[in-house]
């Protein structure tokens, strides 16, 4: 098949992937000539920075284990602050997307290089996406300074993820896949990235579930993300990842559990449009529908099901629905108010998906 034309542009950064390759953490950082940098993570992480911390001897400046989910801008200025007084030239981020996200506000503003080290999926690491969280409100912008300049992809370093974390965080990389496909911008080399990261998926969740330390499906998840978080670096998400901002965002839902909540009903709602996307994720997911699919693949998981569960007022609908339906955004199908209401319905409700 010849392709339609397209546009790729390659990201510039280094993958470094294998059990055990945080033990060559050291010589990436020397490789980047950096020789003081900051350990970043969130308050759970702590330990495994204060690790990286150890294993970095004279390389490391410090650690700062406070990173928060969407960035609060004022953790953002402090953490500024701190690597200003500590003489970093560098940050090396232990954990997910908050830590990642962490160093990303701090090297928007100074530029200096950050190193992440993933420990979920969510995919951070590999977009130039940033954000920052102030009064309530998530502000998100794209700048080639907050891309890591190399990842280290350990999966030993993810065989402590909780199940119910790894599941969500899965499907959260999931959604960054099946947005690719129906991306505005979505290239051959995306697509086939996007159906490698849903087939490794679909593969380690369930091996991950029945045992949580088996490292050949924490490597396969892994994988998956790589995959999946290439897909969100390279693409212009559409409608899931509106709504799924606007419930973060304006309601402070989680980040990971609500994706996982919102794909099924947005996958009912666009698929019908790109029949082509449709058919390929249908030779992936089991059953007759790729919504209802994931819908029952992550609810076999025990994954939640409704955005009521998550701490959503059914009083909100209406807001988010205005939210989501006033603002442009690409996606193969259009977006009215009344779609949006009576999807969230459904999500809110946690009703087999069939907008
Ligand atoms: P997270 O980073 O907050 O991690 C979730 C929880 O898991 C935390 O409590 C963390 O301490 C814990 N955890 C992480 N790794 C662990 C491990 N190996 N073992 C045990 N516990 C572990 O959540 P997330 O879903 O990875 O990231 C969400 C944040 O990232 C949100 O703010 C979201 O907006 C952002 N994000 C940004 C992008 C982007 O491209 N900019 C992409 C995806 C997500």
């Amino acid at each position: 098949m010849i392709p339609a034309p397209f546009v790729y542009q390659a990201l510039p950064m280094r993958v470094r992937f294998g059990s055990g390759s945080i033990g060559q953490l050291p010589d990436e950082v020397a490789r980047l000539g950096l020789s003081s940098v900051l350990v970043l993570s969130s308050a759970g992480q702590g330990e495994s920075a204060q690790a990286v911390a150890i294993a970095l001897g004279d390389r490391c400046a410090g650690v700062l284990a406070e990173a928060r989910m969407h960035v609060p801008v004022e953790l953002a200025e402090r953490a500024r602050a701190d690597a200003d007084r500590l003489g970093a030239d560098g940050f090396v981020a232990v954990g997910g997307g908050s830590a990642i996200g962490l160093g990303k506000a701090i090297a928007l503003t100074s530029g200096r290089p950050i190193i992440a080290v993933p420990t979920t999926y969510s995919g951070s690491e590999m977009t130039a996406v940033w954000g920052l969280t102030e009064a309530g409100a998530k502000r998100t912008g794209r700048d080639l300074r907050v891309l890591p300049v190399s990842v280290l992809y350990d999966p030993e370093l993810t065989t402590g993820l909780p199940v119910g974390v790894s599941v969500t965080s899965g499907v959260n990389a999931i959604a960054h896949a099946v947005e690719a496909l129906y991306a505005p911008d979505v290239s051959p080399v995306i697509a086939l990235m996007a159906i490698e990261g849903v087939r490794a998926f679909l593969a380690a969740l369930p091996a991950i579930a029945k045992a949580p330390t088996d490292l050949d499906a924490r490597a396969r998840a892994q994988y998956g993300a790589w995959m999946c978080g290439a897909c969100l670096g390279a693409t212009t998400m559409s409608l899931h990842h509106r709504l799924c901002h606007a419930l973060g965002g304006t309601i402070d839902l989680p980040h990971a559990p609500t994706h996982t909540v919102v794909l099924p009903y947005v996958m009912a709602y666009n698929l019908p449009s790109v029949p082509e996307v449709s058919a390929r994720l249908s030779a992936l997911v089991p059953g007759p529908d790729p919504a209802i699919g994931l819908w029952e693949f992550s609810g076999r998981l025990g994954a939640p099901r409704s955005l009521r569960e998550l701490g959503m007022n059914e009083d909100d609908i209406d807001r988010v629905a205005s939210q989501v339906a006033s603002s442009p955004y690409a996606n193969p199908r259009g977006v009215r108010v009344d779609d949006v209401r009576e999807l969230l319905r459904q999500a809110w409700a946690g009703t087999k998906p069939s907008v």
